[in-house]
């Protein structure tokens, strides 16, 4: 079976928010400043990106409490260049949700097929009030778009399985990737934004409905003890530095052990 052939991570800068909406309610008056990024996965079916960064310009213009800092290497062009892509060249994005700081680089993929969950299409065109900020980037609805919509758990290519995980937003979706020569990579978006949020089952303060969010990250734990699969943090500094980025490989940050995917 043809498994992903080479994962990486695309780095978009980073963005600050209050510790007490990474674990919501708890821990206030600390700003933290987190990564973003995308993952660039290679298939024998194609290229595609799981989710695209935020937009500099938009995020100055609609979020800039959000001190955003991001260098021009750290756009999704760049980055793709980096790893000797054209924005061009991608054949399909996945986007776990349609949150600014992961749709930001999506009207750059002119040649891509956008798969997301169906209502979360509908959500973000039409969000309620309170989650306006979050839908701030409406460009993912750029001239080229093409959407395919999905619905509950999806298997997308062969080593590729989208997981619905709602809670954080109503389409969310993870990610478990199977790599050729390793364990699976289950990057689950913001179900959780840090190891130690996930470790405690507390979810971000930015959600669509929290009970459906505590039960998302409980299945991922379940998840990734049945796949034998080691989770990647989203918006977590210190995991992240120790991420290798594009244009090297990544292959998670453990040893591959003879665990595979089982399920
Ligand atoms: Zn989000």
């Amino acid at each position: 079976m043809a498994k992903a052939t080479r994962v990486r991570l695309l780095d978009s800068g980073t963005l600050v928010i209050d510790q007490s909406h990474i674990t919501w309610n708890v821990g206030s008056g600390t700003p933290v400043r987190f990564p973003v990024y995308s993952v660039l996965i290679e298939h024998p079916d194609g290229l595609f990106l799981f989710d695209t960064g935020y937009d500099l310009d938009l995020v100055n213009a609609m979020l800039p409490f959000e001190l955003p800092e991001q260098t021009p290497e750290q756009t999704l062009t760049s980055q793709l260049e980096l790893c000797g892509f054209k924005a061009e060249d991608v054949d399909a994005v996945i986007n776990s949700h349609l949150h600014f700081d992961h749709c930001g680089g999506n009207k750059h993929l002119t040649n891509a097929t956008t798969y997301l969950h169906h209502d979360e299409l509908r959500e973000a065109r039409t969000p309620e009030p309170f989650e306006r900020l979050g839908y701030a980037d409406k460009s993912f609805d750029h001239a080229h778009a093409k959407f395919e919509l999905l619905e509950g758990d999806v298997r997308f290519a062969d080593g590729i399985h989208l997981f619905h995980t709602p809670g954080h937003t109503v389409g969310h979706y993870s990610m478990l990737v199977e790599l050729e020569g390793s364990h699976p990579l289950m990057f689950m978006a913001d179900v959780s934004y840090t190891a130690a949020a996930y470790a405690n089952d507390q979810q971000a303060g930015f959600h669509h409905d929290p009970v459906a969010g505590v039960r998302s990250i409980r299945r991922i734990k379940r998840l990734v003890r049945e796949w034998g699969a080691e989770v990647v943090f989203t918006h977590d500094m210190e995991a992240f530095r120790n991420y290798p980025l594009a244009p090297e490989p990544f292959t998670g940050s453990r040893e591959t052990s003879a665990a595979g995917g089982a399920a």
